[in-house]
């Protein structure tokens, strides 16, 4: 009989191991003598990244499964509510330049398309706002429920803002409290093979050799796995998304009491963009920037510049940045025999659309629900695995150059050489060609769990001024009353939701003091 899977093992400590090991520990009852073992070992010599504080809707049910309290969540991870993203200024440029990617699909979505009856009224009304309230929530600082809206259910569709070493100490608490994760705090100093070539056992350097059936590399842009043990080659991206570093800092409000913002706003800069993401405590604020086209120090001039913006020009100049160099792209695949790799050790795209945290969900979940039984038939569930997560990075990378390829701007190499043909890859003209007479549908994506859903491409693509020429059919076909009667609802509900919602500090404020219902 082939060896059954009892004993699965990570290695790195940061949100992908933690989410990772709360997954599979909740799933497969690690707490209870008949159920998986899992151990995972971080490095005490190495810190996780500590940046990542964007996460996708996902996460509130991952968080759900796993069994943590929502109240526990913003009580201990400085969250706050997301509810989308605004892009400013990254079509024209100019200063009234901006659009939403609401988290809420188009009112009536699954019954008509409003693209065509809201072309009409383009000039008067953005697309989001005519078929989503969720951008006036934003404009407002409001929260996308009520504090009596029980944990995780929403108002309206929401992710969280959080700081990210905060949830990783938060999910190691829970893990190794209630979910029976085995933790050893100690640095991997040697990968060891069995004979047939799977991983036996890794070394660590104070418990010895730690042997596993299944090891799961989150080891961050290490990839001491899958990248180093297994040299499973890298896919570089750069030549379609150019963003190669990050500069990241901590901005104080200036009043205790200020606005929290209800969307990660991401202002597009001269090589790259910046992302504000409002937490109680403090802003996360970073640029992310291309080096081929601007230098360290003109990308920190423009970052200091945006930043004393908000909180004046001394402030501003006394801040420290982080520089984290980023390298877009993927492992040429990620489940290599009994070692799959999560996280950054899989790869790294620009945190353009939080899609980092939203894989790692995605990764850990479909791992956990297609465990396999035994060694024997594991080749079959990382083949089926790495044909979905291949799909997965290659519509993500469509989806982030779309932000790109749409825009107008002139102003800088940069904006001109990302609309160059040659970096755009075929997938994505061929969608861009498609939807010049048809709008993105469900039917282009053929995954039932899309990371992004056709109405996301929706967003970006009417946001950006796409023009969407109809059929000689669809006009014939178009239900006019049928969309104004969507529209008329969509302004009902703003209206009602605008009347009805507390901000976002007011709600965070009464759940430190009370806390949410539970589900
Ligand atoms: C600038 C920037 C902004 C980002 N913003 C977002 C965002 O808004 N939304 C989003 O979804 N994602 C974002 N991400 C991505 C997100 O931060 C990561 O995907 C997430 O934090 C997971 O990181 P990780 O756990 O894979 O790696 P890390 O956090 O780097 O963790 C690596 C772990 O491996 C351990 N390790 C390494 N070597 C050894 C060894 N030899 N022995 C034992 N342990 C070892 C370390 O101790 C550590 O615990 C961003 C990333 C960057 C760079």
């Amino acid at each position: 009989m082939s060896k059954p899977v009892k004993h699965i093992v990570i290695v790195g400590g940061g949100s992908a191991g933690w989410i990772t090991a709360g997954v599979i520990a909740a799933e497969h009852k690690a707490n209870s003598s008949n159920g998986i073992r899992v151990t995972l070992v971080e490095s005490p010599e190495i810190g996780p990244i500590g940046v990542g504080e964007g996460t996708w809707p996902t996460m509130r049910e991952t968080l759900a499964k796993i069994g943590v309290s929502e109240t526990d969540l913003f009580r201990q991870c400085d969250a706050s509510f997301k509810q989308g993203a605004k892009f400013s200024p990254w079509v024209t440029g100019d200063e009234n330049d901006y659009y939403y990617h609401p988290l809420v699909i188009p009112q009536g979505y699954t019954k008509t398309d409003l693209v065509y009856p809201w072309q009409k009224h383009r000039d008067k009304i953005s697309f989001a706002d005519a078929v989503s309230f969720q951008g006036h929530l934003c404009e407002r600082h409001l929260a996308p429920k009520q504090i009596a809206t029980p944990e995780y259910a929403s108002v309206a569709n929401y992710a969280y803002h959080l700081n990210a070493p905060k949830l990783g100490m938060f999910l190691r608490d829970h893990c190794i409290k209630k979910l029976g994760v085995n933790h050893l705090l100690d640095h991997v100093s040697q990968i060891n093979s069995r004979d047939d070539g799977d991983i036996l056992s890794v070394t660590t350097q104070s418990n010895g050799d730690i042997e596993g059936d299944l090891f799961i590399d989150c080891t961050g842009f290490a990839s001491l796995l899958l990248g180093k043990h297994f040299e499973i080659p890298f896919i570089s991206k750069k030549h379609i998304l150019f963003n190669d570093t990050a500069l990241a800092t901590h901005v104080p409000y200036v009043e205790e009491n200020c606005p929290i913002a209800s969307h990660t706003i991401s202002t597009a800069q001269t090589a790259g963009w910046i992302w504000d993401i409002g937490l109680p405590t403090r802003r996360g604020v970073g640029y992310a920037y291309a080096s081929d086209y601007i230098s360290h120090t003109q990308a920190e001039q423009e970052l200091r510049q945006y930043i004393a913006k908000s909180i004046g020009h001394q402030k501003s100049e006394e801040l420290s940045f982080k520089q984290i160099p980023i390298k877009p792209g993927h492992r040429e695949k990620f489940w290599h025999r009994n070692c799959v790799a999560i996280g950054m050790s899989a790869g790294f795209l620009e945190p353009l659309e939080a899609s980092a945290l939203v894989l790692i969900e995605l990764a850990a979940s479909k791992i956990s629900k297609e465990l396999p039984a035994n060694r024997e038939i594991m080749d079959i569930v990382s083949k089926r695995y790495n044909e979905k997560f291949l799909y997965r990075w290659d519509r993500i990378v469509d989806f982030l150059k779309l932000h790109y390829v749409l825009s107008k701007r002139t102003d800088s190499t940069y904006w001109i050489d990302n609309c160059d043909p040659k970096t755009i890859p075929d997938s994505l003209q061929e969608l861009i060609s498609l939807w010049r007479y048809q709008p993105p549908s469900s039917l282009d994506f053929t995954q039932v769990d899309e990371v992004f859903p056709s109405a996301s491409w929706q967003y970006i693509l009417y946001g950006m001024g796409f023009q969407t020429k109809p059929r000689a059919m669809d006009r014939k076909y178009v239900d006019e009353e049928k969309a104004q009667k969507f529209f008329s609802e969509n302004v009902e509900i703003t209206n009602k939701y605008l009347a009805a919602l507390p901000t976002n500090r007011e709600l965070i404020n009464k759940i430190l003091e009370f806390g949410l219902q539970k589900i």
